[in-house]
């Protein structure tokens, strides 16, 4: 395939020291879903300096598309593809560090690793978190975690980069957040590294509460076939009244339904599995699909936590997408 991207980038692309640059990669390698098109260039960072490099590189190319991602484990790509460039952030920048009761992770650290070390240097707080796929940058941005809690509770501060790859340091004081939403969402910013503040505890009480959450994870969700986690967003006011989206969509007889290769998951409704070779408009469809019947049935809107990313690489909550569209 032909790379469509202007050559003055390229060609910076391709002079960039410490990145890993990729050309035409089939986004269903990178995402969980294993959905989507071609990405015209995947860029990886291996340290922050190589990040601002990339960032301001690309800031002077504002027409050609730019995403950050992390292990893609909330993302719905389209089937025809990603026209510009992702920014990786991955193993290739995440180192951990210890200071006391306090773990500092570059923002390509993996959740899981970071749930064990906390759990290895008996630190408590953010139990919550282990089993979560994907990287610290990614769960920051959603403020994503379980047990009703996000790991912006135990967040210290966080360096974060704009889009010409200027750095700051923004403080626990000024992160206004709550349930699964961050004050990075909508917003240019890019999480670079977090320190997260724990509390001492004991190893068997950390890894109790985790073997605890871990089995409740395994009983409850699909694991063989690709996916991208819960959809749609838990609503405290329907919680109350229906129960949570789950619920609501087996309730108004959806479970296990398909569209394509796509299906609302037999084992938990809030799941949508990639059965093989599902496309993104089959996923769209069924989202558009749950949504308004739950809407109809209880009166409740569910929101998606899943975020869908077109090819002009505008992104948006996925039911934004299915909202415009005309659903049978
Ligand atoms: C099986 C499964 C179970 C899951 N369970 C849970 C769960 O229990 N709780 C939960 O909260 N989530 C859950 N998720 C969703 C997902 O794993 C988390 O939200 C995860 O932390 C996202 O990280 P990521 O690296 O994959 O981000 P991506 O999916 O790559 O990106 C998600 C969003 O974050 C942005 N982003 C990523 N990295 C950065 C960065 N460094 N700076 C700025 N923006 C960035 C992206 O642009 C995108 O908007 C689950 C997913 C799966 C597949």
């Amino acid at each position: 395939m032909k790379i469509s991207l202007p050559s003055g980038l390229v060609d910076k692309l391709n002079n960039l020291q410490g990145d890993t640059v990729s050309y035409c990669v089939p986004l269903s390698e990178l995402s969980y879903w294993k959905i989507g098109g071609i990405a015209q260039c995947v860029v990886e960072p291996n340290s922050i300096d190589c990040l601002q490099e990339a960032l301001k590189i690309s800031s002077k190319f504002p027409e050609v598309p730019k995403l950050i991602i992390g292990d893609c484990s909330n993302l719905l790509f389209d089937d025809k593809g990603f026209d510009g460039v992702l920014i990786k952030i991955g193993n290739a920048l995440s180192e951990i560090s210890f200071n006391g009761n306090e773990i500092y992770c570059e923002a390509g650290a993996w959740v899981p690793e970071v749930a064990y070390h906390s759990y290895r240097r008996e630190l408590s707080g953010i139990e919550h978190i282990c089993g979560i796929p994907g990287r610290i940058g990614g769960l920051v941005y959603m403020n994503g975690g379980s047990q009703r809690r996000g790991i912006l509770e135990n967040v210290k501060s966080v360096v974060v980069l704009d889009q010409k790859g200027n750095k700051n340091t923004v403080t626990s004081d000024e992160i206004v957040h709550s349930y699964r939403k961050s004050p990075f969402q909508g917003t240019p910013v890019i999480v670079a590294a977090v320190t997260l503040e724990l509390q001492k505890s004991s190893r068997s009480i950390v890894r109790n509460t985790m073997r605890g959450i871990l089995a409740s994870r395994r009983k409850k969700f699909p694991r063989k076939l690709p996916n991208c986690g819960s959809v749609f967003l838990s609503n405290p006011k329907m919680y109350d009244v229906v129960g949570p989206p789950g619920y609501a969509i087996e309730k108004a007889g959806l479970k296990g339904v398909r569209k394509g290769n796509a299906q609302l998951s037999p084992l938990h409704a809030n799941f949508i599995v990639n059965l093989g070779g599902a496309t993104s408009a089959d996923v769209l469809h069924l989202i558009g699909l749950a949504r308004n019947t739950v809407k109809e049935q209880t009166g409740f809107s569910m929101d998606c936590e899943v975020r869908y990313i077109r090819p002009n690489g505008e992104m948006m909550q996925a039911h934004k997408f299915t909202d415009s569209m005309a659903i049978e």
